[in-house]
């Protein structure tokens, strides 16, 4: 059993779960799509005759939203809204609806009406066929392809093969989770996207439904094709934390080893080639590069011994565990 979903530990303690349905939107700068928005979000979730909020974080927006959603909340009380203080970024919004969010389930999804709301109740009936995370999978997308379909089709495929947790489409935002399934996720980055992963690896059951996707009606989109490089960063952190977060020196060490041993046969040539063929050491680069990767094999390992101390303080600190328990059977909760 690997040592997972350290991340996921603590409680989301900020907000007790109230009600059924807590539905996320960041909202940067949409101002013309957010009446349209809220009216077919009301409308779809009104059907699913739940209880429900509507959680929108406005993440510093400069045209009018903010003022929008004010209004829109004095009209609905279901509505509630939170204003961040400056453009923080999707992930970061969402992680703030998510903190005060308290349905029992949790659905973030776009405020540019690219996702569907009517998928809502869709995703809801997959999640309780018995799964604890539902995502949307984009299958007919509606965005460019050489600058976003592509990357994204790629950063997938790898993440899926990295994680071991197969989904087509971790961008789409339109997702559903238990609220359990959420607990103590922190999010960096462009991490939201990879929640499931998270999730997957503390035991969430994971999976997916493909839903509508609109192309961008009014607005513009915040992102191009940096993002991709900020995810394929995001996903070497996932790898990363998943294989290593408890034994750092793992990776490391391995580098290390791998640099002594380039070391070891740079300095076996050079010697062959000085005492064998006579050729003096500062004409070869063999010498250097024994000696650079000698010095770079020894920092590699002390590297690794230091991520190691950092670790140990990071569980051992806040009292985190390495492991994860789904359920207790005649063991009181309180004695762990
Ligand atoms: N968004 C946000 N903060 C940002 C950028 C985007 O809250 O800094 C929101 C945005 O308003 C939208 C969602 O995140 O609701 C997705 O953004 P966008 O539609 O621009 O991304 P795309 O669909 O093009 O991937
Ligand atoms: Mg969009």
């Amino acid at each position: 059993m690997k040592e997972y979903g350290i991340e996921t530990l603590t409680e989301l303690e900020s907000e007790p779960a109230t009600i059924a349905l807590s539905v996320i939107l960041p909202v940067y700068n949409e101002a013309p799509n957010l009446e349209q928005l809220n009216l077919k979000l009301t409308d779809a979730l009104e059907r699913l005759a739940r209880s429900y909020e509507v959680i929108y974080i406005d993440d510093g927006s400069t045209d009018r939203s903010l003022a929008m959603l004010r209004e829109i909340a004095t009209r609905d009380s279901r509505v509630r809204v939170i204003s961040l203080r400056r453009n923080y970024g999707q992930t970061a919004a969402m992680s703030a609806g998510i903190d005060h969010a308290r349905g029992q389930i949790l659905i973030p999804m776009d405020a540019d009406l690219q996702n569907d709301p009517a998928d809502i109740g869709r995703l809801l009936e997959k999640l309780e066929e018995g799964y604890d995370v539902v995502s949307g999978w984009r299958k007919d997308r509606k965005d460019t392809w050489l600058t976003r379909q592509l990357p994204s089709r790629l950063a997938n495929r790898l993440a899926s093969r990295l994680s071991g947790v197969e989904l087509h489409d971790y961008g789409c935002s339109l997702k559903a989770y238990r609220r359990d399934a959420l607990t103590g996720v922190k999010l960096y980055g462009e991490m939201h996207r990879f929640i499931p992963i998270y999730a997957g690896w503390a035991g969430a059951r994971v999976t997916e439904i493909p839903v509508t996707h609109h192309p961008r009606a009014a607005g513009k989109s915040k992102y191009g094709l940096s993002r991709t490089i900020k995810v394929i960063f995001d996903l070497i952190t996932i790898k990363f934390l998943s294989s290593y977060l408890t034994k750092p020196l793992y990776v490391f060490g391995t580098a290390g080893l791998v640099c002594l041993a380039i070391s070891l046969f740079s300095f076996a040539f050079s010697l062959y080639y000085r005492f064998v063929e006579g050729v003096h050491l500062n004409r070869m680069p063999l010498a250097t590069l024994s000696m650079i990767m000698f010095a770079m094999g020894v920092q590699f390992i002390f590297m690794g011994l230091l991520a190691e101390m950092v670790v140990r303080t990071y569980h051992e600190s806040q009292d985190k565990p390495t492991y994860l328990i789904r359920e207790r059977i005649n063991i009181d909760e309180d004695r762990t």
